[in-house]
C-alpha cells in the first residue's frame, strides 16, 4: 500500500492484458508503467500453435499460419476460458487454461528479459462481466505459466486507472472498449484510489471483425461487377488476401477520406489476369458501420441506466481497443454523451498499462497515471455548412481534435463551392465552438489556380493538418484531380493562442456577464452610467440569449415536443416543465439558466430515444 516499500528482485510484479485477439505485458519503472517491447512489437497476438516440426509457437508466427494450417493453431482461446471444453491443437487437445498459459509465459519471458530477473507475480486482467469460473481459470493459467496471480482485476478498471491513478475525490467514468472481435462498455467509479465498476453492458460479438467484414464485402462486389470475376467468395486464398487488404484499408480510412485499393491478379478471367483497384471513401464506410455503432450506443445507454448515472454526472468517457481510432465512434459519442471522449493513451496498451500501474501499487510504489501529450484544442477550418439545423457560411470543422495524442495527423476532404471558383481562402482556427468566428484565427493562407481542370470540382480538396509536439501546425492542400499545391505552417500554434483564447473567453463571458439580468454587480456600471445620462427609471434592455445557445434551446425543444407523446406519465409532466421554464429562460434572455435547463431535459431525452 501506499508508504510501504517492498524490495524489487522476488516481488517484482508485471501487469498482463490477456486479450482475445492481442495480449500484452507492462512493467514499472520510477513509478511509471511501460509496455515491453520485442522486435519493436508492444502487441503480441493472442495466437497459439505448433509448427512444422511440432514445436510451440506464439504470436505472430503462429498467427501467420492459422490460414494454411488451422488444425494446429488455436485462436480466441479467451472466449472459452471457463468452460470446460477441450481445444485440439495437433494430435493433442488442451484445456484453455494450458493454452492461454502460453501466451502468459511468452509474455512473462519478454518481462524476464527486459528486466533481467525471472519474475514471477502477475496481475492479469479480465473482462468486467467474467464469471467466478472464468476468472478461476485466468488464475489457473497464470499459475501453469509459472506465474503467482496477485490480483485478478477488470479490463475497465485497468483502463480507468491509466488515465486516473493518483487523482484526488471521487470520479465516475464511462469506458467504451471495442476491439478487434468484442465490445464492452463500463460505468466505473473511483473513489480514494478503489475502483468500482457500477455497470457493464456490450456484445461479445461485435468489433473491427465485423468493420473489415462490411469493406470486404465492397471489394468483393467491385470484384464481381466491375472484374466480371465469378465465385470470387469461394476462393479461399482470394478471400484471405482481400480481408487483410479490407482491415488496412479500414486502419487508413481512420485518418484519410478516400484510400486506394490495389491488389494485383485476383484472379484470370478468359485467360487474361485481373486486377483490383478500386477507391473506397470514408463517407460510404462510415454509412455502413451506423447500425454497429446504433447497437454500441444502446448498450451505452443501458450501461448508464443500470449505473443510475446521468451522462453530465461522467467526468471523464475513456476509449479503449484498437476499434475506437475510427474517428465516427467518438463524433457518435460527444453528440450522445455531450463531452469529447479521450482516446490519448494508446487505446490498443490502454489495459496493460493499467495492470501495470496496478502491479506497481501492489509492490508499494506511488504509482501515477500514464502520461502523453495532448493538444488540450481543436484545431480545424472553416466551410459553408448548417449551424444548429440553418446554413451557415463559417461553419467550424474539426481536424484534430481536443486531447488528441501528439504528433497528431488528419487529413479531410473539401469542396469549392463553385465549379469555376479559382481560389479559396483557408483558416486555420482554434476552439471547440461550432461557429468558426467563436474561435480563435491562428492562419490564414490562400490556395489559387483551382478548378482549371473539369473534373476538379467533382474531386475536391484535401486539406491536412499535422501538429507536432513544438506546437508547429504544418498545413498542406491538395487539390485531387491535378495534385496542385499549397504548404503552410503555423508556427506555436498550441502555446501562442492561449492568451488570445483566454482572452476572447474572457470578452465572452463578461459580454454575458452584462447582459444576464441578475448579474447585479456587474450590472451596477452601466446602471450608473444610464442614470447619469438620462436621471430616467434604469430600463436594462433586454438581454439576448446567444444565437447559439438559442439554436441548441430550440433544437432541444423540438426533440422534446417529439418525443412527449411516448414519454412515461411522470417523465412527461417533468418535461413539459422544464420546456415552459425553457421558453421562459429564452424570453428573459437568461442564457446561462436556459443552456442549463436544457441540459436537464437533453437528459431526460436521452433515456427516451
Ligand atoms: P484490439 O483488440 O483492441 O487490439 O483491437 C484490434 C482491432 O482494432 C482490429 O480490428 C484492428 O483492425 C482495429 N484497429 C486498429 N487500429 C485501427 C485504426 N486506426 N482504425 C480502425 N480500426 C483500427
Amino acid at each position: 500500500m501506499p508508504g510501504e516499500t517492498r524490495a524489487a528482485g522476488d516481488d517484482t510484479i508485471i501487469g498482463i492484458d490477456l486479450g482475445t485477439t492481442n495480449s500484452e505485458v507492462a512493467i514499472i519503472s520510477g513509478g511509471k508503467p511501460s509496455i515491453v517491447e520485442e522486435e519493436g512489437e508492444a502487441i503480441l497476438p493472442s495466437c497459439v500453435g505448433l509448427d512444422d516440426a511440432g514445436a510451440v509457437i506464439v504470436g505472430r508466427r503462429a498467427r501467420n499460419q492459422a490460414a494454411a494450417a488451422p488444425e494446429r493453431t488455436v485462436l480466441s482461446v479467451k472466449r472459452l476460458m471457463g468452460s470446460g471444453t477441450q481445444v485440439r491443437m495437433g494430435q493433442d487437445a488442451y484445456t484453455p487454461q494450458e493454452i492461454s498459459a502460453f501466451i502468459l509465459k511468452a509474455l512473462k519471458e519478454r518481462a524476464d528479459r527486459a528486466i533481467g530477473r525471472d519474475v514471477r507475480k502477475a496481475v492479469i486482467t479480465v473482462p468486467a462481466y467474467f464469471t467466478d469460473a472464468q476468472r478461476q481459470a485466468t488464475r489457473e493459467a497464470g499459475e501453469i505459466a509459472g506465474l503467482t496471480v496477485v490480483r485478478i482485476i477488470n479490463e475497465p478498471t485497468a483502463a480507468a486507472l491509466s488515465y486516473e491513478s493518483g487523482a484526488e475525490g471521487s470520479r465516475t467514468l464511462l469506458v467504451y472498449d471495442l476491439g478487434g472481435g468484442t465490445f464492452d462498455v463500463s460505468v466505473v467509479r473511483i473513489e480514494q484510489g478503489v475502483v468500482e465498476v457500477l455497470a457493464t453492458a456490450g456484445d461479445n460479438q461485435l468489433g473491427g471483425d465485423d468493420f473489415d467484414a462490411l469493406v470486404l464485402e465492397r471489394l468483393n462486389a467491385h470484384v464481381e461487377t466491375e472484374l466480371g470475376v465469378e465465385n470470387a467468395r469461394d476462393d479461399r486464398l482470394l478471400q484471405a488476401r482481400l480481408r487483410r487488404a479490407a482491415e488496412r484499408a479500414k486502419i487508413e480510412l481512420s485518418d484519410q477520406p478516400y484510400v486506394r485499393v490495389e491488389e494485383d491478379h485476383v484472379a484470370t478471367v478468359d485467360g487474361e489476369a485481373r486486377h483490383l483497384a478500386c477507391e473506397l471513401a470514408r463517407a460510404d464506410f462510415e454509412r455502413d458501420l451506423e447500425p454497429f455503432l446504433d447497437r454500441s450506443l444502446q448498450a451505452v445507454t443501458t450501461a448508464l441506466q443500470d449505473a443510475g448515472v446521468r451522462p453530465s454526472q461522467l467526468d471523464r468517457v475513456l476509449l479503449v481497443g484498437g476499434s475506437t481510432r475510427i474517428p465516427r465512434i467518438a463524433a457518435v459519442l460527444t453528440e450522445r454523451l455531450g463531452q469529447e471522449p479521450h482516446g490519448e493513451v494508446d487505446p490498443d496498451l490502454c489495459v496493460a498499462l493499467g495492470a501495470g500501474v496496478q502491479a506497481g501499487l501492489e509492490m508499494g510504489q506511488d504509482t501515477q497515471a500514464v502520461l502523453v501529450d495532448i493538444t488540450p484544442y481543436t484545431f480545424g477550418t472553416s466551410a459553408e455548412g448548417e449551424l444548429y439545423g440553418r446554413p451557415y457560411a463559417h461553419q467550424f470543422v474539426p481536424l484534430i481534435r481536443r486531447n488528441s495524442k501528439l504528433p497528431a495527423t488528419r487529413t479531410e476532404v473539401f469542396f469549392t463551392l463553385f465549379e469555376d471558383q479559382e481560389e479559396v481562402e483557408i483558416k486555420v482556427y482554434q476552439g471547440e465552438d461550432p461557429d468558426a468566428l467563436k474561435n480563435v484565427e491562428i492562419g490564414t493562407f490562400m490556395f489559387s489556380g483551382l478548378n482549371e481542370r473539369e473534373d476538379a470540382y467533382e474531386q475536391g480538396l484535401l486539406f491536412t493538418y499535422s501538429l507536432d509536439l513544438d506546437g508547429l501546425l504544418h498545413l498542406h492542400a491538395r487539390e485531387r484531380a491535378t495534385g496542385r499545391e499549397l504548404r503552410g505552417v503555423v508556427e506555436n500554434a498550441i502555446g501562442r493562442s492561449t492568451d488570445e483564447a483566454l482572452g476572447a473567453a474572457r470578452e465572452r463571458v463578461s459580454a454575458l456577464w452584462g447582459e444576464a439580468d441578475d448579474g447585479a454587480e456587474a450590472g451596477a456600471e452601466d446602471a450608473g452610467d444610464a442614470a447619469a445620462g438620462e436621471g430616467a427609471e434604469p430600463s436594462p434592455a433586454p438581454a439576448a440569449v446567444p444565437p447559439d445557445v438559442a439554436g441548441e434551446v430550440e433544437a432541444t425543444l423540438a426533440r422534446a415536443e417529439q418525443a412527449l407523446e411516448a414519454a412515461a406519465a411522470e417523465d412527461r409532466e417533468e418535461m413539459i416543465n422544464l420546456m415552459e421554464d425553457l421558453r421562459d429562460a429564452l424570453r428573459e434572455g437568461a442564457a446561462e439558466r436556459a443552456a442549463e435547463l436544457r441540459r436537464e431535459l437533453d437528459e431526460i431525452l436521452f433515456y427516451l430515444e
